[in-house]
């Protein structure tokens, strides 16, 4: 026990400060030399060290979370000053929830137009409260702020790329964290391998994760979203003042939705889709036809794209590490909305950490599957199965796209659709509009079954995928 303190003291990883090795190290000789002797980690005679790989909305926000809880606490973020591509859309609840400042928010949208593959458009907007509007932010402003705020609570940011995990050899073993370092890297050489020994690590690095198949979390599929930011001239930006547009249709997307949600200075142009990504060209050239005379001179200021998951990971915690957003799975099929379910995740995540160190001294899988997980399934299961649903029945064919549209023009459907989007809990309805609702959509299924099929044949496009 003596010769393990002693380890302890003098290792370079104790301190949990970045180790860094020459890139000769690393190609041409065996990796950073790690500890055979047993290391008790979860000892409170130093505090646990933990590595959040990614600097998102669930990176950032776990990242705050453990620091503030006292855990000495590395983010990595590959591109600092990058931009996700994201629509930008958050629910209400998210701006005190997460204490974020209005100085944030690019537009108040009081307007959420829906337009069927007809073009028939429902208004929604008609029963918000006065103070009630959906914020719409750009990432690039979003991050950085959660990030600046993580490293105020006493995070300490690493620009970087992660690269692999050496996995611990036992219960008590810590993590070998594997990353490049970016020329802003306190202390570190741009481009020089280091390396991190921690206790947890927790994956918040996306769709693509590199955590998750470093710790054999399994595949999930994912959805493809392209976007386009589009800078319109005066006249056109101030009809997007405080108005977004979701567009359905087989024409714009054979699973999803295509929208132009507006920003400060731009309009966020985008579709997706999981059944026909190769197609994802020809159906951005569709919704720029769709949203046609509204968007007309509109300079194209960036393109991008980028998978979204469509369900969680088969496994989302093994052994001391833990996936958070979308890395974990977490966005909703039918909105394909994930900046609040990624943010809240990390939070959740950090917190169960936070609390079984305190408690306990020591951080389990058991602790992370018990504080985490199994609450955040409590929590959400029941609201991503319910959309998931929404999405089968109103997305897969125009007749049900026509019903959707039907429907929303439904003061009661607008009033519960934003009850549940902009304080994320499911809205407790009253039974007796509740039944009347249950008619209504049955009313609309059955009127589009005919009517889609009509859609369909006037503009040629011909009977959907489904
Ligand atoms: C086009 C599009 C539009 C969308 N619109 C909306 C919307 O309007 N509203 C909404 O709620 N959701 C929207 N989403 C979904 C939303 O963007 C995601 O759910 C959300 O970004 C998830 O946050 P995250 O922190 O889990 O992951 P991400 O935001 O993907 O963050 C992951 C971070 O990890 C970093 N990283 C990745 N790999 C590494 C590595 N190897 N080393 C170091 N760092 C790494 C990345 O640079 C990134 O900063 C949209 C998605 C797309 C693609």
């Amino acid at each position: 026990m003596a010769a393990t303190c002693h380890y302890l003291l003098s290792s370079p990883f104790t301190s949990g400060l970045p180790l860094k090795t020459t890139r000769t190290t690393t190609t041409k000789t065996r990796p950073p030399p790690f500890p055979k002797a047993p290391i008790i980690i979860a000892s409170s005679a130093r505090p646990l060290r933990a590595a959040v790989i990614g600097g998102g909305p669930a990176g950032a926000s776990a990242a705050e979370a453990l620091a503030l809880g006292g855990i000495e606490t590395y983010l990595i973020e590959r591109a600092p000053s990058g931009s996700k591509p994201c629509g930008g859309a958050i629910p209400l609840c998210m701006l005190s929830e997460f204490d974020l400042p209005s100085s944030l928010v690019d537009r108040r949208v009081t307007r959420m137009r829906v337009l069927s593959p007809s073009n028939r458009a429902a208004d929604f907007g008609r029963s918000l409260l006065p103070h009630e509007h959906i914020p719409m932010l750009r990432r690039e402003v979003l991050d950085a702020f959660l990030r600046r705020r993580a490293a105020d609570a006493g995070a300490r940011l690493l620009p970087g790329l992660f690269t692999s995990i050496r996995l611990p050899l036992s219960d008590s073993d810590p993590y070998l964290v594997h990353y490049t370092a970016s020329p802003s890297t306190p202390g570190s050489l741009a481009g020089t391998p280091s390396a991190l020994a921690v206790d947890v690590v927790i994956g918040a690095d996306g769709a693509n994760s590199r955590v998750a198949r470093s710790i054999s979390a399994g595949d999930y599929t994912t959805a493809i979203a392209f976007q386009e930011r589009i800078r319109l001239p005066p006249a056109g930006m101030s009809r997007y003042e405080d108005l977004a547009e979701m567009y359905v249709g087989a024409d714009v997307s054979p699973d999803f939705y295509a929208w132009v949600f507006p920003k400060c200075d731009h309009v966020a142009v985008g579709t997706g889709t999981s059944a026909a990504k190769p197609d994802i060209k020809r159906l951005q050239a569709a919704i720029r036809a769709r949203a046609g005379p509204k968007i007309a001179g509109g300079e194209v200021i960036r393109v991008e794209a980028h998978p979204i998951p469509e369900h969680p990971r088969p496994r989302r915690v093994v052994g001391r590490a833990a996936l958070v957003g979308d890395a974990a799975g977490y966005v909703t099929r039918c909105s394909g909305e994930g900046i609040y379910f990624a943010a809240k995740s990390g939070r959740m995540c950090g917190e169960a950490i936070v609390r079984a160190w305190k408690e306990r001294g020591v951080v389990t899988e058991a602790d992370l599957k018990t504080a985490y997980l199994r609450k955040w399934d409590e929590e959400y299961r029941g609201m991503f199965r319910f959309l998931d649903l929404l999405q089968q029945v109103f997305y897969g064919s125009n007749a049900g796209r026509e019903a959707l549209v039907e429907l929303c023009a439904d003061e009661y459907v607008q009033r519960m659709t934003f009850e549940s989007y902009l304080y994320k809990r499911m809205a407790r309805g009253d039974w007796r509009k509740d039944l009347g609702l249950a008619w209504r959509t049955i009313g609309s299924l059955v009127r589009a079954g005919v009517m889609g099929w009509e859609v369909d044949r006037l503009r040629g496009i011909g009977a959907d995928s489904s």
